[in-house]
């Protein structure tokens, strides 16, 4: 089967997501922390957000992700010591997604920006991580509505990876360390993207 790319805007990295059989390809939520919000404004990359705001991303085990081509151009940055690895191109500052900061956790969250054929990746189940001070406006895309569907989505996730081990099979972890060393952002850079 032909896996599904995830490719930067210049198309210099691409990433590949092996396939199932058929959609669902993943847990896909649209998250709109203010973590993931700030992520897309540090690269200065808004235009990737929806019109609340929120990141629509497509959660995987992190063993069917691999790297086809530009590993060279991938960088990571950490919002936070303890946070996610929030990865992304360097050539054109386009995010790629998420993992936890060390290789773990046998996870990948794919921002489904870069997906070429998001059509075939299967409905929203929900958005998550509303912040009080930032409801959502009307008028948006309906999702499934199906928030604990999304949580457990992740839960399973976690538990099959564990048990096959897979976080030993996470390409932006070879050999246990990260592919690129996640820069710190600074507490000015911070103040600015979570405004
Ligand atoms: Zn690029
Ligand atoms: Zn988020």
């Amino acid at each position: 089967m032909t896996p599904i790319s995830l490719a930067c805007d210049c198309g210099n990295v691409v990433l590949h997501i092996a396939p199932r059989p058929a959609p669902p390809q993943g847990n896909r939520i649209i998250c709109h922390c203010n973590s993931c919000r700030a992520f897309a404004r540090l690269l200065g990359r808004t235009d990737v957000l929806d019109s609340a705001d929120g990141s629509d991303i497509l959660q995987i085990r992190c063993d069917r992700l691999s790297i086809a081509k530009g590993a060279e151009d991938i960088a990571a940055l950490k919002l936070s010591p303890k946070g996610l690895s929030r990865w992304y191109a360097a050539c054109c500052n386009t995010p790629l997604g998420n993992t936890t900061g060390g290789p773990g956790f046998p996870f990948f969250g794919a921002l489904v920006h870069g997906i070429v054929a998001k059509d075939t990746l299967g409905p929203v189940l929900a958005r998550v991580n509303i912040p009080k001070e930032r409801p959502l406006p009307q008028g948006l895309p309906a999702t499934e509505g199906r928030t604990t569907a999304a949580f457990a989505g992740v839960f399973t996730i976690m538990l099959s990876g564990w048990l096959a081990r897979a976080q030993k099979r996470n390409p932006l972890f070879p050999n246990g360390k990260p592919l690129a060393p996640p820069r710190l952002v600074s507490l000015a850079e911070k103040e600015t993207a979570y405004a």
